[in-house]
């Protein structure tokens, strides 16, 4: 993020964040890619130092912070090798959902767990049979009295092995297409809930689950917001979780392209640094053009974003982009350490596999396509 958003109460919150990192988080990484979570504790620690959800207003227990206080928290993380920690999905994806469309007593309720980080939250889109197309999930939310009954299914759930709740997208009426869809704030304790790890290619550290719900009650009160508006929801709140994953991918993109450029000067062949050769000099300055673009294009989002712009169409090009930008200098970042890039102990290994999901999650490269061309008067299938 350009340095202008940022004042000196921003430069002493990253500094202690980084801190924070440099203590509790990264020197254990390794130990967590091993376990396939991060423990509970790392998530008290945090929230006893406020760096989850700062967004939240101060008179619901929060911090008040504005959005470049998420920018910087989710930076930090990269930079200290937490790629694939789950604190984003939770504060600034999951939990904007209760706070905006929650009962109070919900809100009353979780809210000051999920700052503390005694509640972690997740949420629950995708299912086996559907992920880009939304308006066909079929895991169903039938009224029963006072109650609603869920049963149904969603995959590649992050956090869902650690969360305590779960923001549930059901459909209230299936007859009526995207209109018969709400989400549900599901407590991931109830009778009929079932959770199964899934083994991923990266992001080893973060839990990702198959969830199960087999005829779970919740009181209807449980509704976030109105019944059938829950697509229109989404669509709101999926504008954020977009450009998280675009600061994600640039942030990834920079960590790449550094460890290229530390590794091609220090790197030797045929008696002179590799990054001397004109083909790896010339990958190095493509690369570094690229990240230059990608930053000027997420900080005027950013931007936007937090001087409220509708920023629907720019930011499902930058998601686009910055999530094929990353694979291209991921691949390139690791091409130039050659042998030694395709070992664990080199950190563009670890980076290479972690990039891999960005252009899929929140939606892929060519749904994001799809939502700009339709922007653009055009009705691609
Ligand atoms: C690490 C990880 C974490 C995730 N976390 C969560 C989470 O916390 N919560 C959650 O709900 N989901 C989560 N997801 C799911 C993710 O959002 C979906 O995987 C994604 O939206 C794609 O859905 P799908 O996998 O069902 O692919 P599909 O929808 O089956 O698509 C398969 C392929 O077809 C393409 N395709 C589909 N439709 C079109 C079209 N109209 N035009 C052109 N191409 C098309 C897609 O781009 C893709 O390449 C996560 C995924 C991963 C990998």
């Amino acid at each position: 993020m350009s340095a202008e958003i940022y004042g000196p109460e921003h430069r002493i919150f990253r500094e202690t964040f980084r801190r924070f990192v440099a203590n509790e988080i990264t020197p254990n990484v390794p130990q967590w890619e091993k376990d396939g979570a991060v423990p509970r504790e790392l998530w008290l620690k945090m929230g006893e130092q406020g760096f989850l959800c700062p967004w939240i207003p101060e008179d619901m227990g929060g911090l008040g912070l504005g959005f470049e206080y998420s920018v910087i928290l989710n930076e930090e993380l990269i930079k200290g090798d937490a790629y694939g920690f789950g604190v984003p999905l939770h504060s600034d994806v999951a939990v904007p959902y209760v706070e905006s469309y929650a009962s109070d007593e919900i809100k009353e309720q979780w809210l000051p767990k999920c700052i503390s980080g005694e509640a972690i939250a997740c949420i629950g889109l995708s299912e086996p049979g559907t992920g880009s197309d939304l308006a066909a999930i079929r895991t169903k939310a039938v009224k029963e009295g006072d109650e609603y009954v869920i049963s149904g299914s969603k995959v590649f759930i992050t956090n869902g092995i650690l969360a305590d709740f779960c923001v549930l997208a059901c459909k209230t009426d299936p007859s009526a297409g995207h209109r018969g869809t709400s989400l549900i704030f599901v407590p991931l304790d109830l009778p009929g809930v079932k959770r199964r790890a899934l083994e991923k290619m990266g992001s080893h550290m973060q839990d990702t689950a198959e969830l199960s719900f087999d005829e779970v009650r919740v009181p209807l009160g449980n509704l976030l917001g109105k019944e059938g508006e829950g697509f229109k929801y989404m669509m709101a709140k999926l504008q954020r979780e977009r450009l998280e994953v675009c600061i994600k991918s640039q942030v990834m993109a920079e960590e790449c392209f550094k460890e290229g450029m530390e590794y091609a000067k220090e790197r030797k062949a045929f008696g002179k640094p590799i990054g001397d050769f004109q083909a790896n000099a010339f990958k190095l300055a493509e690369m570094a053009t690229d990240i230059e673009f990608g930053r000027t294009f997420l900080d005027s989002l950013i931007n936007d974003f937090i001087n409220g712009v509708d920023i629907v169409q720019r930011v499902s090009m930058a998601k686009y982009w910055l999530g094929e930008m990353v694979n291209r200098i991921a691949y390139s970042a690791l091409q130039l350490h050659g042998g030694y890039g395709y070992m664990e102990e080199y950190r563009i290994c670890r980076l290479y596999r972690d990039v891999r999901a960005l252009s899929i999650y929140a939606g892929t490269s060519e749904i994001m396509k799809l939502i700009v061309a339709r922007n653009m008067g055009f009705s691609p299938m």
